[in-house]
C-alpha cells in the first residue's frame, strides 16, 4: 500500500475517468458521503478504453486500485472541487469478463483480482472495524493514533511521555468502518451429478456491508489472499485462501445460465405446437422409472409452475406448485426426486436431514465463521433453492427448527429468523418435491395420511398435491416393471462397457431399439430451455371457460359434504387448481388458460384426492383425511374404542379390559373385528393404550 503510485497511471485513470466516468462520478457526489462511498467502475469499459490498464488491475489490483483511487481524488478536487473529500470514498471495480469457478481456485490466483458466481450460503452480522484506533495514555493523557493495518495494535510508545502505556482506547475519537463476512457458495447448477458445493469466504467492508442476505445470487469480485492455518499456537505451512471483496453484484435474473439461440427458439416453438405435447412431457421425466403418469404429469406441470399474482392490496399469491409423494420404500420416489436436477434450470436436492446446520429453512448459528465464536445466519435448502426447485427426500425427518419455519416458507414463501440479535427475512421462491415414507415402513390403507407420515396437517395441507405411492403385488405389473428395470440396467451395462472398452456393440441395432424404449422424449438440455423459455415469455391469464370448470368442480367437491359432517377440502385446493391449470398453459406455450388446462388438472386433483381422500373403508369422499390429518370415521372409532375400554376397564379393575369383550362390544356398535384389532394395535403403538397383562388393555391416564 505504501508503494510509490505510478504517476503515468495514475494519469491515464484521470483520461478514462473523464472520458467514461462522467455520469458515475456524478452519482456519488450527489450521494457522498452518507449513502454512498462507492465509485463503481467496470471493468468492460475499462478494457475497451485500454486493454493493457484492465488486464493490469487484474494482475496487479492493489497497486492499479490505488492509483485509481488517487486519480478520483484528482479529477474531484479539480473537475469538481472536492477539496479532498473523496479521500474516503473507495474504487470499486465490477463486470470482469470471465468468472473463476470457487473449486478451480489455486494458488496462482493469490494477489490477483478474480470474480466468482455463487449463492450467499452465510452472512455474519455487520460490525464496526477500528480504522484509526485513538489510545490514551494512562499516565500523561495524551492520546496517540494508531491505524490499524493488521491485527489490533497499541501504540509501542506515549506520543507525549514517551512511556510505554498503559494505554485505554478511546470510541469516540477512533474511526470505525462497517465489515461483514459472507460465504460464498458454487451455485447447484453448475455442479455435475452429486458433487458437493465448494466455497470460499469474503470479507467485505464500508458501504457494501449488509446488502445482500443468504441465498441471494451475486457475482463477487475481489482480491484473493491467504490467511495462515495454525493448529494450536503452532503456524502451518498450508493456507487457507479468502476473498477481499471489492464488489458484490446481485443478480436477479431468473435463467441468466441457460442461453437460448434463435436456433433453440425455433426448436421450442416447433415443439410446443406438436400433438400429444403433455405425453412427450411426461415421457420425459425420469425415462427409467416406471409407470407413474399421473405423478410425471404433475412434476411437469411443477416445472412450469403457475403464476405469481400481485394484488392491488400489495399482497402475493404463490404461484409454486408444491408436491408431496408418500409412500410404500423403494418405489423409486428418491429416484424420480434426483432426476429432476437434469430437467430443472435450478434445483436443489437434499433429504430432510439437511446436510447443513441450517436444514432445509435458516438458522442462526454459532460457529467460528467470520473469525472467533459469533452467531451467523446461514441459508438452508429452501433458501438457496430460490427461483427453482427443492427436491426434498424424506422430509418427515427434517428438523424440529424446520417444522415451524415451513409453513411461512410454503405460504409466503420467505423464512423470517429472530434469533441472537439477527433479524432476517429470506426469500424462498421455490417450488418443493418432496417425498416421504410411511411411520411404520408399509403404508396403511387403513390410516389417514396424516397419521403415517411424520409431518403436521398444517404442513401436509400446503401441498398442491399429493400421492400415494403403493408397493402393490400385482402380477402384470410387476412383470412390466421388472421388464423395464431389466432394460433400462442392460443399457446401463452396455453404456459401461461401451466407455471403457470402446468396442461397438456387436448387436448395436438391437440395444438401439431398446435405448428408445427409455430414453426421455425430449432431451433433457433441451427440455430445461423450454421450460425456461415458457418461464421468460409466458404469462397466461384464465379464460371465462376455464375459471367456470374450475369452480363448478370445486362447489362440487365441497357439496359432497354430509350435514353436519366435516368440510371437506378448503380453498386452498382451489388456489391449486388455478395455479396448475396455469402450469398447463405455460407447457404449450399459451398465454390463455384454457377449458382443455382446467379439465386437465382437474382430472389430475381428483386423481391425487381419491388416492388418498377417499375413506377407504365407505368409500365416501372425504377430504378431511387431507386437510384435517384424520378422517371422521376415524375419530369416531377411537372414540368408541376408548370409551368401551374405559367402561370395561371399570368392569375389571386389575387386569383392564379384555381384548374378546372389546372386540364383542365394538362389533355391536358396527366396528368389525378386525378393524377393532387394527386399531387397538395402532392405539397401543401411539402408547394411547398398554398392555398391563396378555389380552388385557388399559388406557394411559392423564392423555
Ligand atoms: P424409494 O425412495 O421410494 O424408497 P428408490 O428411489 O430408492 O425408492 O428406488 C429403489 C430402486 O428401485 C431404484 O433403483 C429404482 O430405480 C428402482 N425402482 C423402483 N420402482 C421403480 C419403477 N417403477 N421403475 C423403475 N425402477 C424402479
Ligand atoms: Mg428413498
Amino acid at each position: 500500500m505504501s508503494q510509490a503510485i505510478n504517476q503515468q497511471l495514475v494519469e491515464r485513470f484521470e483520461e478514462f475517468i473523464e472520458a467514461y466516468c462522467e455520469n458515475e462520478i456524478g452519482v456519488l457526489l450527489e450521494n457522498y458521503p452518507k449513502k454512498q462511498r462507492s465509485f463503481n467502475i467496470d471493468w468492460g469499459e475499462l478494457y475497451r478504453f485500454d486493454p493493457n490498464m484492465a488486464d493490469d488491475f487484474i494482475a496487479y489490483p492493489d497497486s492499479v486500485r490505488e492509483a485509481a483511487k488517487q486519480a478520483l481524488v484528482n479529477v474531484g478536487d479539480l473537475r469538481y472541487q472536492t477539496d479532498d473529500m473523496l479521500e474516503k470514498a473507495h474504487v470499486r471495480i465490477y463486470n470482469l469478463q470471465e468468472l473463476t469457478e470457487i473449486r478451480e481456485i489455486r494458488s496462482k490466483d493469490v494477489n490477483t483480482l478474480v470474480s466468482i458466481q455463487g449463492l450467499i450460503r452465510k452472512s455474519t452480522n455487520v460490525r464496526p472495524k477500528v480504522d484509526v484506533a485513538a489510545f490514551e495514555c494512562q499516565r500523561c493523557a495524551t492520546v496517540t493514533n494508531v491505524p490499524q493495518v493488521r491485527g489490533y495494535q497499541e501504540p509501542f510508545t506515549c506520543g507525549g511521555c514517551e512511556r510505554q502505556g498503559p494505554f485505554e482506547i478511546k470510541f469516540d475519537r477512533s474511526t470505525f468502518s462497517d465489515t461483514q463476512t459472507l460465504l460464498i457458495q458454487e451455485s447447484p447448477e453448475g455442479l455435475r451429478g452429486g458433487e458437493q458445493p465448494q466455497s470460499i469466504e469474503i470479507h467485505i467492508e464500508d458501504d457494501i456491508s449488509g446488502i445482500v442476505s443468504p441465498g441471494d445470487r451475486v457475482v463477487a469480485t475481489g482480491t484473493l489472499r491467504l490467511e495462515q492455518r495454525k493448529r494450536g499456537s503452532e503456524k502451518l505451512r498450508v493456507f487457507d485462501v479468502y476473498m477481499e471483496g471489492i464488489s458484490i453484484n446481485s443478480e436477479d435474473l431468473e435463467f441468466e445460465n441457460i442461453e437460448i439461440s434463435e436456433e433453440d427458439e425455433r426448436i421450442i416453438l416447433e415443439l410446443s405446437k406438436q400433438e400429444g405435447l403433455y405425453d412427450k412431457m411426461v415421457g420425459s421425466v425420469a425415462p427409467s422409472i416406471y409407470g407413474y403418469e399421473q405423478e410425471k404429469l404433475a412434476i411437469a406441470l411443477q416445472l412450469f409452475s403457475g403464476v405469481t399474482k400481485h394484488l392491488p392490496d400489495s399482497t402475493r399469491i404463490r404461484g409454486n406448485v408444491h408436491i408431496l409423494l408418500v409412500g410404500d420404500p423403494g418405489t423409486g420416489k428418491s429416484q424420480l426426486l434426483q432426476y429432476i436436477r437434469h430437467i430443472a434450470p435450478r434445483s436443489v436436492y437434499t433429504s430432510g436431514r439437511g446436510s447443513s446446520s441450517a436444514g432445509l429453512t435458516a438458522a442462526a448459528v454459532k460457529d467460528d465463521f467470520g473469525g472467533g465464536q459469533q452467531w451467523s445466519l446461514e441459508a438452508g435448502a429452501l433458501v438457496l433453492a430460490d427461483k427453482g426447485i427443492a427436491a426434498v427426500d424424506e422430509i418427515d425427518k427434517m428438523r424440529v427448527e424446520d417444522r415451524s419455519a415451513m409453513h411461512e416458507a410454503l405460504e409466503q414463501q420467505t423464512v423470517s429468523i429472530a434469533k441472537a440479535g439477527i433479524n432476517a427475512t429470506l426469500k424462498c421462491r421455490c417450488s418443493l418435491l418432496g417425498a416421504a415414507n410411511p411411520k411404520y415402513g408399509q403404508y396403511d390403507s387403513y390410516e389417514s395420511i396424516g397419521d403415517q407420515i411424520n409431518l403436521e396437517p398444517t404442513l401436509i395441507s400446503r401441498f398442491d398435491l399429493i400421492f400415494r405411492i403403493l408397493d402393490e403385488a400385482n402380477e402384470e405389473l410387476d412383470e412390466k416393471i421388472a421388464t423395464h428395470i431389466i432394460k433400462t440396467n442392460y443399457i446401463g451395462e452396455q453404456g459401461t462397457r461401451e466407455k471403457y472398452t470402446r468396442s461397438e456393440g456387436e448387436n448395436s441395432t438391437e440395444l438401439e431399439q431398446v435405448i428408445g424404449e427409455v430414453k426421455p422424449e425430449i432431451e433433457p438440455n433441451l427440455f430445461r430451455k423450454y421450460i425456461a423459455y415458457a418461464k421468460r415469455n409466458c404469462f397466461p391469464v384464465m379464460s371465462k371457460e376455464a375459471q367456470k370448470e374450475i369452480k363448478d368442480f370445486y362447489v362440487g367437491l365441497r357439496s359432497v359434504r354430509e350435514v353436519g359432517g366435516p368440510i371437506p377440502v378448503t380453498a386452498r385446493k382451489l388456489e391449486a387448481l388455478i395455479r396448475l391449470a396455469e402450469a398447463s398453459a405455460k407447457v404449450r406455450l399459451s398465454d390463455v388458460v384454457e377449458k382443455e388446462d382446467a379439465k386437465r388438472v382437474i382430472e389430475l386433483v381428483r386423481s391425487s384426492l381419491e388416492k388418498i381422500g377417499i375413506d377407504p373403508e365407505t368409500g365416501i369422499f372425504d377430504a378431511t383425511v387431507i386437510e384435517m390429518g384424520k378422517s371422521r370415521n376415524q375419530f369416531d372409532r377411537v372414540k368408541i374404542i376408548r370409551s368401551i375400554i374405559e367402561k370395561l376397564m371399570g368392569e375389571n379393575p386389575m387386569d383392564g379390559a379384555p381384548i374378546l369383550d372389546i372386540i364383542e362390544r365394538a362389533k355391536e356398535s358396527g366396528i368389525d373385528d378386525t378393524q377393532t384389532e387394527h386399531m387397538i394395535k395402532k392405539m397401543k403403538e401411539s402408547g394411547e393404550i398398554y398392555e398391563p397383562s396378555a389380552g388385557h388393555y388399559k388406557l394411559l391416564k392423564g392423555r
